[in-house]
């Protein structure tokens, strides 16, 4: 038996929006097959008040262990360091959240906003929000760039906005069972099963990226083409198995026609884009496409991608739509 406690700090709640939609395997499963025990979800749990206020000091003073510490939305630290815009029984959450983080065997964070700050910590950051071990792209976040839980390893970041809910109970099943191979970390600490390969891969569009054929306009979606040259899709650069692991078991965003924006990469929302380019490829020299896929660079990509336009097969040209 696991004991789990899920805590949440300022983020929208769709991460445990999410969770609760998993499927292979579903919260319950978690429950039933996988001997996970939910001491507290904000969301689920009957207990309320002075009941949570009770079972956290029972936590913290070693009554009741802590296997799994999940932590969704960002760490609120404003005012001015004080954390007083987020309390929690009277105390700052981040407090709460410090102590308890350094009593659990594993600390997951679920969420771009619990990894790296998310949304909330955006400049101008008015929330001084930041996330468990990141900042943006910047190791150390809350608990410092030195922290490891119990078990010694860092915080498990599942990012995203929102993580895929089987990205969550599935790494959630690894930790309770002890499979920790199945959790080998990538340098941003996400597990390298999820997220080594590019959103890009089993994308349906992914002859038309090799073929440089775009997608020109937005809202053709299931047009052939591929969204990368015209609609700014991040599908090459992001690091997620949207395409592996289908949203509802059923599609992805870039199979439907919507680019992927790159929800899974610390440095989301890209607010740094110019204001109404998110569905825009940012270009130099006119249509040479600013970021190019990782270990390539800008004048080898402009040359392979105008031999490979000009070799493009008839078929890649003709008009059809794509699922
Ligand atoms: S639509 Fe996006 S993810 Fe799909 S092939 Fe094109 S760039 Fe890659
Ligand atoms: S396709 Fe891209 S933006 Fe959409 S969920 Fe996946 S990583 Fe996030």
């Amino acid at each position: 038996m696991a004991n789990l406690l899920w805590m949440h700090g300022g983020a929208c709640n769709g991460n445990t929006q999410s969770f609760l939609n998993a499927d292979e395997p579903t919260v319950i499963d978690l429950v039933r097959d996988f001997g996970i025990n939910i001491l507290y979800h904000h969301s689920i749990s009957m207990e309320f008040g002075h009941q949570v206020q009770h079972l956290l000091e029972q936590i913290l003073s070693d009554e009741i262990p802590l296997d799994i510490l999940v932590f969704e939305g960002t760490v609120i630290q404003g005012p001015n360091g004080t954390g007083r815009y987020d309390m929690f029984h009277e105390r700052p959450k981040k407090d709460w959240i410090w102590e308890l983080a350094h009593k659990a065997n594993f600390v997951v964070a679920v969420g771009d906003c619990a990894c790296w700050g998310g949304i909330p910590a955006t400049k101008p950051n008015p929330s001084e929000s930041v996330g468990l071990q990141y900042l943006k792209g910047e190791r150390g976040g809350f608990l410092g760039k030195d922290f490891r839980s119990k078990a010694g390893l860092p915080v498990i970041n599942i990012p995203g906005c929102p993580a895929h809910p089987d990205w969550v109970t599935q790494i959630l099943v690894a930790v309770a069972t002890g499979r920790l191979e199945d959790i080998q970390l990538d340098e941003l600490q996400r597990p390298q099963t999820f997220f080594k390969t590019f959103t890009q891969t089993g994308c349906t569009r992914v002859q038309y990226f090799e073929w440089k054929e775009p997608v020109e306009e937005f809202g053709q979606g299931t047009r052939k083409g591929c969204l990368f040259y015209e609609q700014g899709c991040r599908g090459p650069l992001t690091h997620s198995p949207c395409n592996r692991i289908l949203w509802n078991r059923q599609s992805s965003k870039t199979r439907s026609g919507m680019p992927c924006i790159g929800c899974t990469e610390p440095q989301f929302p890209f607010f740094d884009l110019a204001p109404g380019t998110v569905f825009k490829t940012q270009k130099v020299l006119g249509s040479i496409p600013k970021e190019v896929p990782p270990g390539v660079d800008s004048l080898s990509y402009s040359i392979s991608a105008a031999v490979s336009r000009a070799a493009a097969p008839k078929w890649a040209k003709e008009e059809m739509f794509v699922p």
